[in-house]
């Protein structure tokens, strides 16, 4: 896609990423699946061996106060979400992006990535071994 930026840092990179994220008019929380389901029934052929089971269905899974809440979408109602379904996987895509090179440029900008590595981060259970 893109090649590091040499002038200002990432400056480019961020300046896309941003532009791709105000493309996002909508986004659907969840995930969807396509499964072949057992119903009720007793004698029905999805009980039988091997199984004849019913669908495909496909199903919208998603977590609303703390609940999972399956809903079943027709193949209309999936082909009208898709957009917005596709959309959150871009978003969280477009974030990690713009985190990536957002750490890469204050890294270049203030030498971040370089120096503060050493003194006072290190876990207290470390021993620091610089005694000469
Ligand atoms: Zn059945």
């Amino acid at each position: 896609m893109s090649k590091p930026a040499q002038g200002p840092p990432f400056a480019a990179t961020r300046k896309a990423l941003a532009e791709a994220l105000a493309e996002i008019d909508g986004l659907l929380p969840g995930s969807v699946v396509v499964r072949l389901m057992r119903c009720g029934k007793p004698n029905c052929a999805c009980k039988a061996d091997p199984p004849a089971l019913h669908g495909p269905y496909t199903q919208w899974t998603r977590t609303v106060r703390g609940k999972t809440v399956t809903k079943l979408l027709t193949d209309e109602q999936l082909a009208r979400y898709q957009p917005w379904f596709d959309n959150s996987r871009r978003l969280q895509d477009l974030v990690a992006k713009l985190e990536i090179v957002s750490l890469q440029a204050i890294g270049t900008a203030d030498q971040l990535t370089t120096k503060t590595a050493t003194p006072h981060s290190t876990p207290a259970r470390k021993r620091r071994k610089t005694h000469t």
